[in-house]
């Protein structure tokens, strides 16, 4: 287990505590390279900690509290002197699959434990270690050397299909059935097309090593009690890149969550994670059969900018390791003001919203794909065909989910339908979907 993990461009920092001292490493030329605590805290201050970026917000608990322009963080000082502690803490967010509290069959999903824009979670063991570090100015011909290899681009890399098949069959702590139920041919094919960082590619193998599939330690219970009183969902299962080859899930049985949390695994650690999360779902129907029972209102966004798009920087962006491809194409069509708002909403993490509160985002972002579709085709969005459907799709089809039968997908009823191969599903009638609409609309869970 990692007690923090730093994204520095496109390298991370990995920071694991040994005998009470941080060992920081990166990985270079595909091995680890010790990092000083002396560097990582001169990384740590030009990334993190850049006074210039930061205005004045207001006071708070004796604090004066600051935001950085570049990165989005909020800083803490007391006597002029910033808490650096209270930093890491207010900046995370911690991320996981929720389920209504309602319905017990309808799932608003899950997430990562990451925070901010390049920081994805840090202990408190850091900071009290880092203190002396990031107070002192000092500055060494080594540490720059190395932070310049830090900063430099990667080498792309490709990921060999059967590398992520040899990985799942080799985990001691996987079954047979939880082999069969991960492993998926066509998609890891998929995977196997996209270019990735070498340093990717190493976090990707850290995290194949011994997959494990844990259910949840017990203070769960807790927090999803505190999250009801916030009228946020319940968590049924989670990822966490500090434990890079776990998933977490409330029962060991519940195999859409299961599946969800594996492509989070596989996903690149990057702050998209909106977009993280509704890919996720959607690739969890369209490769593993699962219908979109969580997130649908963004999963119906992330059709239509694929639509708008094309595939392959959404792929990128979820896989390679570089969100670079992907915001240059929203930045070449839209102004830098629409830009940069859109990918500011494509950072909400939708399990940290109440309901009202993602209306309200996915109404901004279906303005701006509206704006972003025109721009690139000279046309209004209401022409394209294929974009109203999947509008349409969402406001009327509702979809229910059917368990798929991983030993036969070819036993299928009459009352499902078949999307696309070894996939099924079955569409409600429109007595059925009224209904379904109309307890939603009540949950507030489906409403668009
Ligand atoms: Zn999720």
């Amino acid at each position: 287990m990692h007690i923090g993990i730093i994204q520095i461009k496109n390298k991370k920092i990995y920071i694991d505590k040994k005998e009470n001292e941080i060992i920081s490493y990166y990985y270079k030329e595909r091995k680890k390279q010790n990092l000083s605590i002396q560097t990582l805290a001169i990384l740590l201050k030009k990334y993190f900690f850049n006074r210039k970026n930061e205005v004045y917000l207001y006071n708070q608990d004796g604090y004066k509290v600051y935001k950085d322009k570049e990165t989005g963080h909020k800083h803490f000082y007391k006597n002029n002197r910033q808490d650096y502690k209270k930093f890491f803490k207010e900046n995370g967010i911690s991320a996981i699959m929720y389920a209504s509290s309602s319905k017990k069959d309808i799932y608003i999903a899950c997430a990562l434990i990451v925070a901010g824009q390049a920081i994805m979670y840090i202990s408190d063991f850091i900071p009290d270690k880092l203190n002396e570090q990031l107070e002192n100015n000092s500055q060494d011909q080594d540490s720059e050397k190395e932070i310049d290899f830090i900063e430099e681009n990667n080498t792309l890399v490709a990921i060999d299909t059967d590398y992520i098949i040899n990985s799942i069959r080799n985990s001691p702590y996987l079954t047979t059935t939880a082999k069969k139920r991960l492993i998926n041919t066509e998609f890891f094919q998929k995977l196997s097309n996209i270019p990735v960082t070498e340093d990717r590619m190493m976090s990707l193998s850290e995290k194949l090593t011994d997959i494990e599939i844990k259910e949840f330690e017990e203070d769960q219970e807790q927090e999803n009690s505190r999250r009801e009183k916030k009228d946020l969902a319940r968590i049924i299962g989670y990822y966490n890149a500090l434990t890079p080859n776990i998933i977490y899930v409330d029962t060991l049985d519940n195999w859409d969550t299961i599946n969800h949390e594996f492509i989070h695994l596989l996903q690149d650690d990057n702050q998209y994670y909106y977009i993280r999360e509704a890919f996720a779902e959607l690739l969890c129907e369209e490769y593993y059969g699962y219908p979109v029972d969580s997130y649908q209102p963004q999963v119906t966004r992330i059709k239509v900018l694929r639509e708008i798009i094309g595939e392959q920087p959404i792929w990128e962006l979820n896989f390679s390791g570089s969100t670079k491809s992907f915001e240059n194409i929203l930045k070449d069509y839209l102004s830098t003001e629409e830009a940069t708002e859109l990918l500011e909403l494509f950072q909400t993490p939708p399990s940290s919203y109440t309901n009202s509160q993602q209306e309200q985002i996915n109404s901004q972002i279906d303005e701006l794909l509206s704006q972003l579709y025109y721009n690139m085709y000279n046309r209004p969005i209401e022409s394209n065909t294929t974009i109203n459907q999947i509008y349409d799709e969402y406001s009327f089809g509702m979809w229910i989910p059917i368990e798929p039968d991983v030993e036969d997908y070819n036993t299928i009823d009459s009352s499902k339908e078949v999307i696309g191969t070894n996939k099924y599903i079955k569409r409600l009638n429109n007595t059925e979907n009224e209904m379904m609409i109309s307890d939603s609309i009540k949950q507030k869970v489906y409403k668009k």
